[in-house]
């Protein structure tokens, strides 16, 4: 039977998994004899690539030469990143991060006669749109992988702890990485696990606690700049490196010390893990705040939680656990102190699954999807153009509705419909907080009334592919919202090519 595997592509740790003989998942070491790989790429100037503890290591010196937190960027349209001349996209990179996690498993499955990896699910955190899901699948291809499916990064998680004990239950995944913070409602009856509500903060994470402290010390030594001053400087990530190490250390004891060296100056502050705490605690309000929106834009209104499950590596920091303690009163589970496994153990069981390896105990019932869409609007009182959601995010995956609109001026022959996308539950939001997806003319040619209705229609299926059609005096025009990567086949089998050849 083919071996096949999970992968969780983190935004600042990686990690694969398969399932062992005893049919348990178990995680792959990479070649340091480390469970995680940092999501880090340096590239070198001969046009060598490196990832992982030796990358993130070169953030001490060339902080110009290394890509870290890519994930953050898989729909960032605008990024924009040259090195040596030569522009790289967040596909590349997570190719290069996908390569590395597989080639270094590959390397200590080969003293064990194992065939190379081939098949994997890829993890993508609850909140990706269909693009970046397009996206990551061509950074698997790139990287030589058959990409058998993307898993919910929560869902992924849930599936690990498998019936253990959630049978029955209603849990939260509070999910608090390097880069970013998700939380998802979710519920497993009969075995089967559904999703009630996710919600996040894409812009949060370990890496946040790291510049408080740096700021702190800097503070605490009179020197008068913040991380947001010094961090394009090549300095920064070596003293970004110093304030994760004393966080870590925090984690561990109840004192550490932070040894800052800025302008060829040597610091060395103690820190308590008090101090560390009340400085950092707004950041972890941030996290609690978000639970509560999840909780109330749940599809179960009030969802009463069974049970906390803690994953993510920040969710090794005590104050965590403390925090949610106190605002439960729920038990907190954090997987047997292995956070940052739970999720390529969870991707490695689905892959099982869907090959057919195994008969798992927990499926999967019904996921939510990740985006909104709406049709742009006026508003004749505010004199103001707004979107007007027509399919939400929170509504449910296999969705059907109609909405009425009308013309806003005498005489019109035609209206222009623009669809829009956003991650808004609500039903009218500024055009700003937007994304334009397509707009196109729906032209009957001949004048009407101010006031005269046009409808527009909308369906989801269950792989979250929209349709949005507009209708009036017969006729209509149609969306199919489905994205393409950002390369075509042909570019994709090139580069897999040129990759495989090369060691990163
Ligand atoms: P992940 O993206 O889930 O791999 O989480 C990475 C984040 O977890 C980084 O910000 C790490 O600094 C943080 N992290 C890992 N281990 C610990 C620890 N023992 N204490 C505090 N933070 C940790």
């Amino acid at each position: 039977m083919d071996a096949v595997f999970g992968i969780d592509l983190g935004t600042t740790n990686s990690c694969i998994a398969t399932i062992g003989e005893d049919g348990l998942p178990q995680v792959i070491k990479n070649l340091d004899d480390e469970f995680t790989t940092p999501s880090v790429v340096f590239y070198d100037e001969g046009n060598e690539y490196y990832v992982g503890k030796e990358a993130k290591s070169g953030m001490s010196v060339e902080v110009d030469r290394i890509v870290a937190f890519i994930k953050r960027e898989m729909s960032n349209k605008d990024f924009n990143r040259t090195i040596d001349g030569k522009k790289i996209s967040p596909v590349d990179v997570s190719a290069l991060i996908l390569k590395k996690v597989v080639d270094d498993a590959n390397e200590q499955r080969s003293y064990d006669g194992l065939p190379p990896i081939h098949k994997a699910v890829i993890t993508v955190p609850a909140y990706f749109g269909n693009m970046e899901c397009e996206l990551t699948k061509q950074a698997g291809r790139i990287a030589g992988l058959e990409v058998l499916d993307l898993l919910n990064e929560p869902t992924a998680a849930a599936l690990s702890y498998g019936t253990n004990g959630l049978e029955g239950k209603t849990f939260l995944i509070y999910d608090l990485g390097g880069g970013t913070f998700d939380v998802s409602i979710m519920r497993m009856k009969n075995g089967e696990l559904n999703t009630l509500s996710t919600n996040g903060d894409h812009h949060l994470g370990g890496v946040d606690w790291d510049t408080s402290l740096l700021d702190y010390v800097f503070m605490r030594n009179n020197l008068d700049v913040t991380y947001e001053d010094i961090k394009e400087e090549r300095e920064s990530g070596k003293m970004l490196l110093a304030a994760e190490n004393c966080k870590k250390n925090l984690s561990k004891s109840e004192k550490a010390s932070f040894k800052l060296v800025y302008k060829r100056k040597q610091y060395i502050t103690e820190i308590s893990r008090d101090v560390f705490e009340e400085l950092t605690s707004e950041l972890l309000e941030k996290t609690v705040d978000i639970i509560h929106h999840a909780i109330k834009i749940s599809r179960e209104p009030n969802v009463k939680i069974d049970e906390v499950i803690l994953v993510g590596g920040s969710s090794y920091m005590p104050m965590v656990k403390k925090r949610l303690q106190r605002e439960f009163s729920c038990p907190i589970r954090l997987d047997n102190l292995e956070p940052d496994r739970a999720v390529a153990k969870g991707a490695a069981l689905h892959a099982a699954k869907l090959v057919g390896n195994t008969s798992p105990k927990v499926f999967i019932g019904t996921d939510l999807a990740s985006r909104s869409y709406g049709v742009r609007c006026y508003d004749n009182a505010e004199d103001k153009r707004y979107v007007a959601n027509v399919i939400k995010r929170t509504d449910d995956m296999i969705y059907q509705g109609t909405h009425n609109f009308c013309t806003i001026s005498d005489g019109q022959t035609e209206v222009l419909v623009a669809i829009y996308e956003n991650i808004s539950e609500k039903d009218a939001i500024d055009l700003g907080k937007c994304t334009l997806v397509d707009e196109k003319k729906l032209v009957w040619g001949f004048p009407v009334e101010k006031g005269t209705p046009v409808i527009v229609h909308v369906s989801r299926s269950s792989d979250s592919t929209v349709r949005i059609w507009g209708e009036c005096q017969g006729k209509r025009v149609d969306f199919i919202i489905k994205y393409k990567g950002m390369y075509s086949e042909q570019e994709i089998e090139n580069m897999r090519k040129e990759l495989e050849t090369k060691r990163v």
